[in-house]
Order: structure tokens, then sequence, then C-alpha cells
């Protein structure tokens, strides 16, 4: 498992290499605009070459892109959902220039009409996109999922069920799991029997070879509170070790794992620390299913 930090872009989209080579990261995530705008001008050409080439040298063709927040794939109204679409596709055509395998962006939320009709419109959003992404045929969505909060999708494995067996041949479609969601979500991993039982449960609802990256962060809120407030490393409700389990789990050796703990890049730098000392000193042994 590659481990890395989300990144800023500021001074260029060339700059975030540097950043996550500089915290030791050996992945990293970006936005590749604001994350608070609907529309950004396009990637400057040099800065894209520039970047492509960073990762090339530094082995980070794993990396992935975060997109907005303000996007909501489920929304039920037509204007905030035309506005959605657009944008996704657009994030997906800007990961194709970066030559960046995976865009993120979270499961939506129904806004009071419903789970059903919430997923149903998700659903639809991405067949929409997947449909007219011309050009970013390599790239992958990956749904994330939710802690919960509000009318948010996706804090339910079952929803992430629901839209993996929809899209069962689909292959641009994958999914990311935040712990920090998970947890906030009402999935306990405190031990490693718990931490057994949600990854068998993973497996079977969202399929673990469809999850290609994992966001590492503790929770500031308790188990179940589906509140969405992330922590540092050990210094939450989650606590150390129970990142340990799926850090030295070799069923997530084809993921990257990805922080997006408060701190900025100090923190970055201890918890990355942290994190590669569980799985560097992790016994050969556990080198199995
Ligand atoms: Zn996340
Ligand atoms: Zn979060």
């Amino acid at each position: 498992m590659k481990l890395g930090a989300h990144v800023s872009i500021q001074g260029g989209v060339d700059t975030a290499p540097d950043r996550a080579k500089a915290i030791g990261g050996e992945t990293f995530q970006i936005f590749t605009k604001s994350q608070r705008q609907w529309s950004a001008k396009p990637l400057d050409p040099k800065q894209a070459h520039a970047f492509r080439e960073k990762i090339v040298e530094n082995g980070f063709s794993q990396a992935c892109v975060h997109a907005s927040y303000l996007i909501n794939l489920a929304s039920p109204k037509p204007d905030i959902l035309q506005k959605s679409r657009a944008a996704m596709i657009d994030e997906l055509l800007r990961a194709a220039t970066l030559a960046l395998p995976y865009v993120i962006v979270h499961s939506g939320a129904h806004m009071g009409e419903g789970e059903k009709s919430g997923l149903k419109r998700l659903a639809e959003s991405i067949e929409f996109v997947l449909s007219r992404a011309t050009g970013a045929e390599r790239v992958k969505l990956l749904l994330e999922n939710s802690a919960g909060q509000g009318t948010t999708l996706g804090a339910d494995l079952a929803h992430l069920h629901w839209i993996r067996e929809i899209f069962s041949g689909e292959e641009r479609l994958g999914f990311c799991l935040d712990t920090c969601h998970l947890y906030a979500g009402g999935y306990d991993f405190e031990t490693p029997s718990a931490y057994a039982a949600l990854k068998a449960e993973i497996d079977q609802k969202v399929g673990i070879d469809r999850i290609y990256v994992l966001h590492f962060n503790d929770s500031r809120k308790p188990l179940g509170s589906r509140l969405d407030q992330h922590a540092n490393i050990g210094k939450g409700k989650i606590g150390e070790t129970p990142f340990s389990y799926w850090v030295t789990d070799p069923d997530w050796n084809h993921t990257i794992a990805v922080l997006e703990t408060p701190g900025g890049e100090q923190n970055y730098q201890r918890e990355l620390n942290l994190l590669k000392q569980f799985r560097d000193r992790a016994p050969r042994s556990s080198q199995s299913r």
C-alpha cells in the first residue's frame, strides 16, 4: 500500500508532486481547481506537462484527484444536477490531462427527496458522465462513502452495493473508502476481529478489488455519530492501533491511502512516518489472505 496525503496546488499544479515528496509521500491527492467554485480555467499546458514528468520521475502514477465539494450527482434540483454533471465530466478530463487514474467524488445528497430517489439519480448521473467524458476513458470515477451527515448518501455500504450492482460491468466505476466516514457511519474496526468482520462486509458489498483509494483519517466524533470531522491519526476516537490493521493487510496492496487530516504538512509527515512504521514492521507471515 502506497501512503500519501492531500496536498495543495498553490503556485501551479506541477508544485504538488514536490510537496508530496517533501513530506515523504509515496502518492498524493489534489484538487485540480478551487474546490468551492463551479468553473475554472483550463489547466496550463506547460504546468500539465511538467506535472506528468514529475509523476513518472517519482513513481506517483497512482496519485488521485478529489472532485469539487459543490458537485451533487444526486441533487433533485435540475440546475444543480446539470452543473454537477458538467463539472464531473470536466474533473475526469482534467485528470486525463494530468495522466492521473482516479477522480474521487462524494456519493451526493438527496436533499429531502429520500434515499431511493437520490440513489437512482446518482446512478443516472454516473451513466451520463461516463458516457460523455470522451478522452477520459482511462480515468476511473471513484465514489466515496460518507459519514451520513444530513441527507448524504453512501454512509450505508448497502448504498454503494446498489450502485455497484448497476455498474457491474463498468470498469471505470470504482470506490474510495474513508476511515473517518466509516467510523462515523457506525462501522467499527477497533479490534482485529471487528476489523476482519468489517472487511468481509466491505468485500461482499463493495468488493475489495473495486476499491482503489483509502482515505486515512481519524474521527473527532464517536462511532455512529454521522458527523464528518477529521482528526489526526491517533488523536481522535479511532486511535492509532486500528490503522495498523489496514496498513499491514496485504488485501489492500493494490490501493493507495491518502491522509486528509488537519494541521498541514508538518502533521502529515509525522502521521506518514507512523503509518510507514506500522507497515514496514509487519511480519512477513501476515502476507496471506
Ligand atoms: Zn475522504
Ligand atoms: Zn470527511
